[in-house]
């Protein structure tokens, strides 16, 4: 569960990214996070997983208040949270199969535990029998579907991302759109900035829509562009 209430993130030069926003996102609920280039979208994803602190207003992240929680909290916090993004961010040294294990490794797997845990989630994303390859050796698509079996290796309850279709041709964010509805529908939580419409028009969820760190719009089963 997400919950801002009345929440402003003003940065250290003056610019005021997220203006009074209030946002309830149940368990399980799949919403759009839209709004032109500079809207705030990044900043509310940070606000989420603590990469930012609010300049005021409350969050709340699976049952986490993000106003109390201690440093030594935050890994445990970050735990019940995926997060994926435009560009990946896998490590290009490593190999995906320990590109996954790496997230098992920092929230201190057991080590007996992890090949099975990560081949289960290769599998899950069809990707088993490119374990032992780089990044490099892989193509966008697939490698966002590495990003994304390493974000949700965890079994996080809230699963983040920040245009992840960005770099992908048409074809490739179809497979990757087909991945992140079965995630939901396993009942993860999914939010989800875009500024593809053609996703967010036939992939219909809620949408929640931002501009000069304001929420404009917040419509179930909406489309990219507001209609109404
Ligand atoms: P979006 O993701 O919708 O493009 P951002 O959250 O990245 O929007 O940015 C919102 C506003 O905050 C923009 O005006 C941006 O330039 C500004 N901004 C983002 N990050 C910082 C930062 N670290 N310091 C100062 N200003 C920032
Ligand atoms: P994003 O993809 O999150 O929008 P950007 O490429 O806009 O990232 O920004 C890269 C980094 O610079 C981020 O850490 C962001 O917070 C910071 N940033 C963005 N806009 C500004 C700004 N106007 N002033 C200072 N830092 C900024």
């Amino acid at each position: 569960m997400i919950e801002l209430i009345n929440v402003n993130k003003d940065y250290d030069n003056g610019v005021k990214a997220i203006d009074n926003l209030n946002l309830k996102i149940e368990q399980g609920e799949f919403a759009y996070l839209v709004g032109p280039s500079g809207a705030g979208k990044s900043t509310l994803i940070k606000l989420l997983y603590r990469q930012v602190k609010p300049t005021s207003g409350q969050i709340m992240v699976n049952n986490f208040n993000l106003n109390t929680i201690t440093d030594k909290e935050i890994p445990t916090l970050r735990r019940t949270l995926g997060v994926v993004f435009q560009d990946f961010k896998l490590l290009p040294r490593l190999t995906v199969f320990e590109n996954v294990a790496y997230a098992l490794r920092v929230t201190e797997t057991p080590e007996e535990q992890i090949p099975e845990m990560v081949n289960s989630v290769l599998r899950m994303v069809g990707l088993e029998e490119r374990a032992a390859m780089f990044p490099n050796q892989i193509s966008g698509g697939e490698q966002q579907r590495i990003a994304i079996a390493r974000s949700i290796v965890n079994k996080p309850s809230v699963l983040i991302a920040d245009e992840p279709t960005g770099n992908l041709d048409p074809n490739t964010t179809e497979d990757i759109m087909k991945l992140i509805e079965e995630i939901n529908q396993s009942g993860t939580t999914i939010l989800m900035a875009t500024h593809n419409q053609d996703i967010v028009n036939t992939h219909v969820h809620r949408v929640i829509e931002i501009e000069h760190g304001v929420k404009i719009r917040d419509e179930e089963g909406g489309n990219y562009i507001n209609e109404n």
